[in-house]
């Protein structure tokens, strides 16, 4: 008997989860004021902002007032925030500001897709998508969570772009509000009343669980009920597979978790998703088999995207359905979307076809995504922005 193994394993990942969160830390975005000095009140958890209502002399329940015109009325200008007195609306103004990411560009394709590319305070861009669901009047959001991607994976325009910071919870908050003002939608619908903007996928620029702190706390206020109030099965979470951070994004947040497989043995991941040379593919799959709250009505989506000659064998179908013996799972088949410079070409529909029936006659679902926004690069991978990282002055 030794039960020193184990515990040794879980301290390791515990050490690796601080040293993550300590590395995410200096890629933080700047303070959340105005020019003129004004806090921003969006991306406050509901502690923030009670404290900030203290620190003026008022009482906690001004955070809950203030929470509903924020989150559930979308009101930015505090002279509308009708339940407060005036002499108070004024002051708030002068300290504070409710406002969203400016929207640089917004571009519409041809089948309805809309991009934004969001400018922040410090100049700063990334790129949202709003895809609708066209036969319903539903559709999904995707949104960014870091300027570039520290990750490098080989098939993804994003990851040709350094990264250059991670997003703060007022910015991730403000990508899904400032797209809802695009559509009007405010109030937010309360419980099961449909939405145009039903659904998050946090599957834009950037690798959210190496920004977890901003994206949990940014999830947590999309996910208040007296807010936004968007239930954590509409939200799901995508990562390419850092095992140490996954734990805690179940356990903390519970929402709907995508994994970015797409090989099925470690020579070949080890190219495409380089941080499979940390986290190889069997941590990464037993990360998913704990993940908490994975069931068969909440699989684990896998995704895989389509790179022709290069994964798209039968062979390679038959070994993904051994890796995903006994897990609740589906599969969703991405085409490889090209982009300027982009060095794969997607598999051809046939081959696509014949993958996808190895994975269904296995019994698991695997949808062939059809790509979106193609023409207006807003389709996944595609996104990636102009911005930079200012070069440290060299002495
Ligand atoms: N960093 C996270 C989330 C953003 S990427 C992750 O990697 O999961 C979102 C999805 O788009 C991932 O599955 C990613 O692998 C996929 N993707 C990246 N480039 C792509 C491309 N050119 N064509 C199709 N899918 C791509
Ligand atoms: Fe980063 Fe995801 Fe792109 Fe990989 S696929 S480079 S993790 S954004």
């Amino acid at each position: 008997m030794n039960a020193i193994p184990p515990l040794a394993a879980a301290e390791l990942t515990v050490a690796e989860r601080d040293r993550i969160l300590a590395k995410t830390a200096l890629f933080n975005p700047p303070p959340i004021t105005t020019a003129d000095g004004r806090r921003e009140l969006v991306g406050l958890s509901r502690e923030e902002l009670a404290e900030e209502m203290a620190a003026m002399g008022e009482k906690p329940f001004r955070a809950k007032q203030l929470w509903h015109w924020i989150y559930h009325q979308g009101e930015t200008d505090f002279s509308r925030f009708t339940s407060i007195a005036g002499p108070l609306r004024a002051k708030l103004a002068e300290r504070f500001v409710v406002s969203r990411p400016e929207a640089a560009t917004v571009q519409t394709s041809r089948d309805e897709t809309r991009k934004f590319l969001f400018r922040f305070r410090d100049g700063q861009q990334v790129e949202t998508v709003y895809i609708p669901d066209t036969a319903e009047d539903r559709g999904a959001v995707c949104i960014s969570t870091q300027v570039g991607c520290t990750l490098s994976c080989r098939f993804c325009h994003t990851g040709t772009q350094k990264l250059v910071r991670n997003l703060g919870a007022a910015e991730i908050v403000g990508q899904f509000m400032a797209a809802r003002d695009s559509y009007g939608e405010w109030p937010s619908p309360k419980d099961d009343k449909p939405r145009l903007l039903s659904t998050i996928v946090v599957m834009g620029m950037g690798e959210p669980l190496y920004n977890y702190e901003n994206t949990a706390k940014a999830l947590k206020i999309i996910m208040d009920h007296e807010g936004i109030g968007l239930s954590r099965r509409r939200i799901t979470l995508s990562t390419s597979g850092v095992v140490p951070m996954m734990d805690r994004c179940g356990e903390e947040l519970g929402v709907n978790l995508a994994v970015s497989l797409h090989a099925v043995t470690d020579a070949l991941r080890d190219e495409i998703v380089p941080l499979n040379r940390k986290y190889p593919i069997a941590e990464l799959m037993a990360a998913c088999r704990r993940y908490p709250g994975a069931s068969n009505a909440r699989r684990i989506t896998f995704e895989y995207v389509m790179l022709r000659g290069v994964n798209d064998s039968e062979a390679e179908a038959r070994e993904l359905v051994r890796l995903l013996h006994g897990l609740p799972a589906k599969v969703n088949l991405i085409p490889f979307n090209p982009w300027p410079g982009s060095p794969y070409q997607t598999s051809t529909y046939e081959q696509t076809a014949k993958f996808a029936a190895i994975l269904n006659e296995a019994g698991y679902s695997s949808p062939i995504r059809r790509p979106r926004g193609r023409d207006i690069l807003a389709a996944c991978g595609q996104l990636k922005t102009e911005s930079e990282r200012a070069r440290k002055a060299t002495a």
